[in-house]
């Protein structure tokens, strides 16, 4: 059966706006070059376009205003394999504001191919023009028309030392010329001149893509194609590379999961919620279990909620997000406020565990109070309370937890360890 890439019939986009030709000819070049979806890899910016990502059934990660090429690069580097095809999506607002990202990517020939989607202005904020709007071109809020040319940026990583770069008009068939672009090793990027209806049409009636394009004089064209060097990252002797081997753990105990469970930790920064969830996942591992684990916690790392997503299972796990957690675990007061919308959703047959401190707030979920930082302090709750959820539902014995409890630094903590030890009446 032939791969589909995209998941949905209807994409994100205004009637007649050219990132739909984009995304639907960027799907059949994909399939022209027989890639499969976990081959792919979509970095999206920020702008209209990004909200494809959405849509795209391979890997996609979504980055900040101007940072996809780098984001990507870094993917690319830390891949080190040209079989995999990283693609960024990129608007000319994000290439302006990311310009020195390209050049650099371009540079040092990481593998990676970008598209710009050059609608010649900034459409998700409402028209304002970038540094690539032609000379002449209105936008809503620049009703007299650009005073100066756009940047030539195909012009500019062809310099900078690109391996494929071209500017193509968007209509109509582009697959062929998208998959010309892809199908190159090193750094590619290809231009694709389009239209943005809602601002662009709007504030240039009857603006035709082909007369402006010749009116502008903007060159639709290959500006080069060669071999140059891909980048390979060095692997250090006797060092970890970016991306280390996988880490396994041999299977010593048993669990009793037939389906993953999700479970969302909410506490406090810098009381040890992460390191919690660490070992919990670890201790999941010793008993074969596929686990993900994410970290989420304000910028100012030490201050407010710090909150871990994670999951269990006996299967491959494919999505590492846990919207609707099966299990939420809340040990302080900044934990309760993050997780608050979490509770208020959960139904009848989700479990809450809280420490008594927070009162019981109301939801359908079932709920455990317990006493765990009078007990074991704000720092160690949350290892406390994980150890109670193994005591009443064991999808993997006390022991696992406690051996990988034992292995870690946490285990200095005398006091600590005998208090789980009577707590939970489990040898250490
Ligand atoms: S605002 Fe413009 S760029 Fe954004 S989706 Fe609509 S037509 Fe496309």
């Amino acid at each position: 059966m032939e791969t589909k890439f995209i998941n949905s019939q209807s994409l994100p986009f205004c009637k007649g706006c050219g990132h739909t030709t984009i995304s639907q000819n960027t799907e059949i070049a994909l399939r022209k070059l027989g890639l499969k979806l976990l081959d792919v890899i979509l970095v999206t910016d920020i702008g209209c376009h990004g909200i494809i990502d959405k849509a795209f059934d391979t890997h996609t990660v979504h980055g900040l205003h101007g940072r996809s090429v780098a984001l990507a690069s870094g993917v690319s580097a830390g891949l080190n394999n040209p079989e995999k095809k990283v693609i960024v999506f990129i608007g000319d607002g994000g290439a302006t504001i990311g310009m020195q990202h390209l050049l650099d990517a371009a540079h040092n020939g990481y593998n990676l191919c970008v598209v710009i989607h050059n609608n010649m202005l900034y459409g998700m904020t409402g028209g304002q023009p970038s540094e690539f709007t032609p000379k002449g071109f209105k936008t809503p809020t620049l009703t007299e028309g650009a005073e100066h040319p756009g940047y030539d940026i195909c012009a500019l990583v062809t310099a900078a030392g690109a391996s494929y770069v071209s500017r193509i008009s968007g209509i109509g068939d582009i697959s062929d010329k998208l998959a010309e672009a892809f199908s190159r090793k090193g750094f590619s990027l290809v231009e694709v001149m389009e239209v943005c209806p809602s601002y662009g049409v709007k504030s240039n009636p009857g603006m035709k893509l082909s007369k402006l394009i010749e009116e502008a004089g903007i060159e639709i064209k290959v500006y080069v194609d060669r071999e140059m060097k891909a980048y390979e990252t060095k692997i250090r002797e006797g060092l970890p590379g970016l991306l280390s081997p996988a880490l396994t753990i041999e299977t010593e105990f048993p669990h009793t999961l037939d389906k993953p469970v999700r479970l969302f930790l909410s506490g406090t920064a810098g009381e040890g919620v992460q390191s919690a969830a660490e070992l919990f996942i670890r201790a999941g591992m010793r008993c074969g279990l596929q686990v993900t684990k994410k970290g989420s916690y304000p910028v100012t790392v030490g201050v407010g909620f710090s909150a871990s997503p994670i999951i269990l299972s006996p299967e491959p796990i494919m999505y590492t997000g846990a919207p609707e957690p099966d299990v939420v675990i809340v040990t302080s007061e900044d934990g309760l406020k993050f997780a608050q919308k979490l509770i208020d959703n959960m139904q009848e047959d989700k479990l809450l565990i809280i420490d008594s401190t927070l009162g019981v707030p109301e939801t359908k979920a079932k709920v455990i109070v317990h006493h765990f930082r009078e007990s074991a302090g704000g720092r160690n709750a949350m290892i406390m309370a994980l150890f109670e959820y193994l005591k009443q539902y064991r999808i993997i014995p006390m022991e696992a937890l406690m051996k990988q409890f034992l292995s870690s630094k946490i285990s200095a903590n005398t006091k600590l360890k005998a208090l789980i030890e009577e707590t939970f009446e489990i040898e250490g």
